[in-house]
């Protein structure tokens, strides 16, 4: 069984500790800061065995050397980024399988935020590990990516069972909610969804993991009809001061 443990770090970041319960095999997904995952492996009695990297952005590989140092783990991240993935080992691409004890992760390409993203996918723990691809309510910046790209990235991610729980690295979703909102201002479910949301953050909660179910229902990036107007709702979202 895979056991998720959420590490809030630096302003909005999620760092996942992954524990396969039955062979105690550990990863840690995206790695902002190393010292808090070194903590929580402390008290949690786990050694750590891989880092899965996202994609290189700092504030996903910035603990990569100090773990790699401290725990000798294996770095695991995107074939197709790994001279930008500080001390990678394993390397991955589209529908390879990443093994962890015995979870399996597909790997899925979700090029848009940067070139060389990729997404790690529990099928049957029901889990997805996206990094900066898919947030409540929104989606990653295109720092390297078209709009057409990350349109294509997160057709793949909306095409997973709905029941699959969505882990992505920040805690974005109330200002996500609020620009959403002003692309789709009657939809009930996103209305009903924003009190939750601002309850859960006023007493400092977690608004992530969360379905894929409510995104579909919610985010207005995944409910665009094409790219071009997922294109536009992304340059939208780019001005938006709220
Ligand atoms: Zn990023
Ligand atoms: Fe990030």
């Amino acid at each position: 069984m895979l056991k998720v443990h959420q590490i809030p770090v630096l302003s909005d970041n999620y760092i996942y500790l992954l524990h396969d319960t039955d062979t105690e095999q550990t990863a840690v997904v995206d790695p902002a800061v190393a010292e808090p995952v070194l903590e929580a492996l402390q008290s949690l009695d786990l050694s750590l065995n891989y880092i899965l990297n996202t994609h290189h952005h700092s504030d996903h590989i910035g603990g990569n050397l100090k773990l790699k140092a401290a725990t000798a783990c294996q770095v695991v991240g995107a074939e197709s980024d790994k001279k930008r993935i500080p001390l990678i080992d394993i390397t991955l691409k589209e529908g390879d399988v990443f093994q962890l004890g015995s979870e399996a992760a597909t790997i899925i390409e979700t090029d848009g935020h940067t070139i060389g993203h990729i997404a790690f996918w529990f099928k049957n723990a029901e889990a997805l590990f996206c990094g900066d691809t898919l947030f409540a309510m929104g989606c990653g910046r295109l720092f390297e990516g078209s709009a057409e790209q990350m349109w294509q990235s997160l057709n793949k991610l909306t095409a997973l069972p709905t029941n699959t729980q969505i882990y992505c690295t920040h805690e974005y979703t109330e200002a996500n909610g609020r620009f959403a909102l002003t692309i789709e201002p009657k939809n009930a479910d996103l209305k009903f969804r924003m009190q939750q949301v601002k309850a859960q953050r006023a007493q400092g909660l977690a608004t992530v993991p969360f379905s894929l179910a409510e995104e579909l229902a919610t985010n207005p990036f995944l409910r665009a009809e094409s790219s071009s107007s997922f294109a536009e709702i992304r340059t939208k979202k780019d001005n938006f001061n709220g």
